[in-house]
């Protein structure tokens, strides 16, 4: 994208001291450094860069600005490199704009090279330079527009950890009740633990909530919460990250560390690693799910122009 990057920083212990010749810092190394900062963009999460903001004002550097990849991209700092062209190979459903690339993104990381885990790593045909949205975000974008009636419904949707571009285009049908909520402050329009809904039986047409679930120690205590705040026709509709290369959900109660979570489940604050069983996990608690992937739906060609993971999945549930 034409940036140049002065170092990495990471949050927690560096383990490792470059990155592609760059170099490395802890947080407190980058605390450090007395000369102004200019631009800390956040690469990893929304949640992370509410941390991090956090931490730069408890230390009074208002010359550090934080962004999250997303909001970086929005600012137009470096959006002028780019220009929709009308006959792109590719074309983003979000912001509708044809282009010629979408931007590659993701974590690199030891478990990611040697297991298959849909939308984990690196990929490719990520970000779109034009609008931020990622390749997940674009595929529940299209599911919820073709398989939904949330265009043209009246009803009410609670959100968890709100995407921006999904809160958007929910937002755009006045007719809807919207709530978001996230666990993190800030992140929602109210705190809102899955494990503990705040509100009321039976209220919600839809409860969306996409990557959350491998957060969740207890997972039956989410599904059941779940469960009671939705209509007896309401859907949920989630996802969540699944390693293709093994039958069984691997989920071990002795790994707590932030290391060995990151190790053997891809992320630090990940406490489960969903396998090929994740629907039948699911069913177990008594739902009725239908899974969606652009490898079932689309051509390659649609997948590839869309900027799609081939078999990303989204799951819709409902009350048996
Ligand atoms: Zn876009």
């Amino acid at each position: 994208m034409g940036i140049e990057i002065d170092f990495f920083a990471q949050t927690n212990e560096s383990a490792v001291e470059h990155i592609d010749g760059v170099s490395v810092k802890t947080f407190s190394e980058l605390l450090m450094i007395q000369e102004e900062l200019k631009i800390l963009v956040c690469i990893k999460n929304s949640k992370a860069t509410c941390e991090i903001k956090t931490m730069i004002n408890q230390v009074k550097r208002p010359d550090i600005k934080v962004y999250d990849m997303a909001s970086f991209i929005e600012t137009n700092l470096f959006k002028r490199a780019y220009q929709p062209t009308a006959d792109g190979n590719k074309y983003c459903i979000i912001c509708n704009n044809n282009l010629d690339t979408f931007e590659p993104a993701g974590i690199e990381q030891e478990l990611f090279r040697n297991k298959h885990i849909i939308g984990g790593g690196l990929r490719d045909n990520c970000i779109c330079p034009l609008c931020g949205c990622n390749d997940r975000e674009r595929w529940l974008y299209y599911v919820l527009k073709n398989k939904t009636n949330l265009d043209a419904m009246n009803g009410r949707v609670l959100h968890f950890a709100p995407e921006r571009s999904i809160s958007e285009m929910i937002q755009a049908n006045g007719s809807i009740d919207y709530y978001t909520g996230d666990i993190n402050p800030g992140r929602g329009m109210h705190v809102t633990d899955i494990t503990c809904i705040q509100y009321k039986e039976e209220i919600f047409d839809y409860v969306i909530c996409n990557h959350v679930m491998e957060h969740i120690k207890d997972e039956n205590k989410a599904v059941s919460e779940v469960m009671r705040v939705l209509k007896h026709d309401g859907k949920w509709i989630f996802s969540i990250p699944i390693c293709t290369d093994i039958d069984k959900t691997y989920e071990d109660n002795t790994i707590i560390s932030p290391v060995d979570r990151l190790r053997e489940y891809g992320q630090e604050d990940h406490v489960r690693l969903y396998g090929k069983d994740f629907k039948e996990r699911f069913e177990k608690y008594g739902l009725k799910i239908k899974v969606f992937s652009p490898e079932d739906e689309l051509t390659e060609e649609e997948i590839n122009r869309y900027g799609f993971i081939k078999d990303d999945i989204i799951m819709i549930a409902s009350k048996q």
